[in-house]
């Protein structure tokens, strides 16, 4: 006979319900927003649990942040009534990775406590071997050649597998060479980069079976979110872990919405999920068409918007919620950034009023340069908020500093930790003891900690360097044999008080001085919750949530990349202007498809909100420091006018002209383009005044030329959402 229903089956819809309940086997659920998919991945972890199928430790599961790991993991809990006891392969594919690699790192010629190296250290590397070869560098830049790597990385492909062309096309055809020697570098650092994080598993899978048979073994189930965003090393990683021999159940499920793939820029595959079918033999594919999310106002405008895009893989989606009391989506128009943020604090502050959460409250962001604006505004008025996302933080450079000596200590081999302070605070090391010490470390293949160590017996240096670099090696000693001993904070803050880099900062007469020696103070209090130093730079190292209170009141900001995946009540849209959004940087690079992307971005942005979404644009912004006059996003004319409303407002707009210049650049067949000829609109323009032109005339004092955006979110690289 049937089983009784368990409780947390109960609520679900029977299309949800049959993605819970087909435990065997492949399964792709492909939907739209907010039907449910992250919550049947969850469901599924627990109907595998409760129906004792597998143990928490045999389930893998791909989150797209760790924060949603963690998230995951809490909700599982709650539906099988009771903690689970550890899920510890939960996270990123770059979090499980790590901990692959530390499982197995003298497979593919690491140490267990290898470094994982951020972008910074990555380029700064990538100078040093271009410079070695002789090259200009200026030329060709390391950052340049870090993407590349990066692409290819993305693309699963090592030195060797990289297309002829591509190797040609960088260095005077030097590309593999550098390549290879990138590598090499990294491996004599006892260092990897995030592109390695998926990389050598690939890599250990495929020239170690057996191990890869223990793993089959170990995984009964492998669930994936955000499938949407798997890039192709991800996908050949997920593809060697759920393969089985013929017979067996490959018991893998992936949850995705091709409307929602945002990060082609950075080499995820939407097509991964029609080879989904192909690769998963039998594979069952289910759709889910309700949206429990939003209100009906907020699905349609959506659903307007992404109809622009082509080849989608189409799906329905529709909501039993019509409240005639719903609001529609607002679109808002102001002078400028400030005002805009102004505006939109003034609204939360109405809002909180009315007794609402600000926790319940977003604002979206396209480029990250956006919030500091609202950062500010909101410190202006004492509302809290948290950035999202972001590892903000850490990134700071008195924390990078701080961070570099914890680095050293617990791993002398990590030279770009070493160059970073050889001379922070000064100790008169300069450019030329530098190079000697690199030279002498690079003919021996050592690390510089060590050639230090060395050179200090010679006299190869000046007698004052030497003194210098006796103290530095002598420190190090020191600290290094107090790692295992005292607590890990309290060598923190004598690492810090010992090198002098606490008294440099107490010695700066620079307004920045307070601030920086505040931030180290929390750099040691963040350390606290960790068991140890090592566990803590791990932490850092994959820190993707800047840690931020949780339990405190506050507006979240991110950027609509972060977003992916998450819902609040009320979601702020600021900044849909053309060349901001969609990003001018998109247009010129990725075309048709890079403006497809944006549109889904919007998508992704609007689907974000349940019950509120307010859209702002603005007429004028400041772009490094130059004035420019914006046009509102060709996304608002695309926007449904049965769902959205103009709001009201005494604003003026100068130097906005849809008429002339607008039209030209809008594809006449869009059947929705120009759409936005509502009063609200008409009286817009009609506001425009030749006063306000003249204005903006002065304000800007530049030619009209629409320039790139420098500082973007998603430029922004974080470990954490793949
Ligand atoms: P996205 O594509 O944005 O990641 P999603 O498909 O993963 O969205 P979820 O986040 O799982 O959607 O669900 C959206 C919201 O709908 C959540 O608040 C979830 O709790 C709720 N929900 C999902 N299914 C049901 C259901 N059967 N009954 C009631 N609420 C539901
Ligand atoms: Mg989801």
């Amino acid at each position: 006979g049937a089983r009784p229903a368990a409780a947390y089956l109960s609520g679900l819809n029977a299309e949800q319900r049959e993605a819970v309940e087909t435990i065997e086997g492949p399964v792709l659920v492909l939907a739209g927003a907010g039907t449910g998919k992250t919550r049947v991945l969850t469901t599924r972890i627990a109907h595998i649990l409760a129906s004792n199928r597998a143990f928490p430790s045999q389930i893998l599961a791909v989150t797209f942040t760790n924060k949603a790991a963690r998230e995951m993991k809490e909700r599982v809990g709650v539906l099988v009534g009771g903690a689970v006891e550890g899920m510890p392969w939960m996270g990123t594919f770059h979090s499980i990775g790590v901990k692959l690699l530390r499982r197995h790192a003298e497979l593919v010629g690491l140490r267990s406590d290898f470094t994982i190296l951020d972008t910074d250290d990555v380029v700064r590397l990538i100078k040093q071997l271009i410079q070695a070869e002789g090259l200009d560098d200026k030329r060709w830049p390391a950052k340049t050649f870090s993407q590349l790597i990066d692409g290819w990385k993305n693309k699963g492909l090592g030195p060797a597998d990289i297309p002829e062309g591509d190797a040609r096309a960088f260095a005077n055809g030097k590309g593999r060479e550098l390549y290879t020697a990138y590598q090499a570098r990294l491996k004599t650092l006892n260092a990897c980069d995030f592109g390695d994080l998926l990389l050598h598993p690939i890599r250990m899978f495929r020239a170690y079976p057996d191990v890869l048979k223990e793993y089959h073994a170990k995984f009964r189930y492998i669930l994936v979110d955000e499938y949407q965003d798997t890039n192709t090393a991800q996908y050949m990683w997920l593809r060697l872990l759920a393969q089985r021999p013929k017979g067996e159940p490959q018991n893998v499920s992936c949850v995705g919405d091709d409307d929602q793939s945002i990060y082609g820029w950075r080499g995820a595959e939407v097509d991964n999920i029609l080879r989904f079918e192909k690769d998963f033999p039998g594979a069952k594919v289910i759709k889910l068409e309700r949206n429990y999310r939003s209100t009906a106002h907020i699905l349609g405008a959506a659903g307007h918007l992404i109809a622009h895009n082509e080849g989608r893989l189409g799906k329905t989606l529709f909501t039993d919620r019509h409240d005639p009391d719903d609001e529609k989506v607002q679109v808002h128009a102001a002078w400028d950034s400030e005002e805009e943020a102004r505006a939109v604090g003034e609204e939360i502050e109405q809002l909180q009023r009315k007794q609402h959460k600000l926790n319940d409250m977003s604002i979206l962001v396209r480029a990250s340069f956006q919030m500091r604006e609202f950062e500010d505004r909101f410190v202006t008025l004492g509302l809290n908020y948290r950035v999202v996302g972001g590892p903000r933080f850490y990134e700071r450079m008195e924390i990078r500093d701080a961070m570099a000596f914890f680095r050293l200590v617990c791993q002398p081999a990590d030279d770009l930790a070493f160059e970073r302070i050889i001379n922070t605070p000064k100790r008169g090391l300069g450019d030329t003891s530098v190079r000697a010490l690199h030279d002498y470390a690079r003919a021996r293949d050592i690390p510089m900690l060590a050639a230090a160590t060395d050179l200090i017996e010679t006299d190869e240096m000046k007698a004052k360097a030497r003194k210098s670099l006796f103290d530095v090696v002598t420190m190090f000693k020191r600290w290094q044999g107090l790692l295992e001993t005292t607590p890990h904070t309290e060598l923190a803050e004598t690492i810090l008080e010992e090198s002098g880099y606490t008294d440099m900062w107490k010695a700066d007469k620079s307004a920045e001085a307070p601030g920086r020696l505040e931030n180290l103070k929390e750099l040691i209090r963040s350390m606290e919750s960790f068991e140890s130093m090592r566990g803590f730079l791990e932490h850092v190292a994959l820190v993707m949530d800047a840690e931020q209170n949780e339990n405190l009141d506050a507006v979240n900001i991110m950027t609509l990349h972060s977003a992916k995946g998450l819902e609040f009540e009320t979601v702020f849209l600021p900044g849909w202007e053309e060349g901001l959004f969609p990003h001018q940087r998109a247009l010129d690079e990725g075309g048709r498809s890079g403006l497809e992307e944006e549109r889904r971005l919007a998508y992704v942005g609007l689907t974000r909100a349940k019950r509120r979404c307010h859209i702002w644009f603005v007429s004028n912004r400041r772009i490094h420091g130059l004035w420019q006059s914006t046009l509102p996003s060709r996304f608002l004319d695309e926007l449904p006018v049965t769902h959205v409303d103009v709001a009201e407002t005494e604003q003026s707009y100068g130097g906005y002209n849809r008429g002339g210049y607008g039209q030209s650049r809008f594809d006449k067949q869009e059947p929705f383009a120009n759409s936005y000829s509502t009063p609200g609109w008409k009286r817009a323009q009609a506001n425009r005044t030749d006063a306000t032109r003249d204005n903006w005339g002065t304000r800007s004092g530049v030619s009209i030329e629409r320039i790139g955006y420098g500082e973007s979110g998603p430029k922004a690289r974080t470990i954490d959402g793949e």
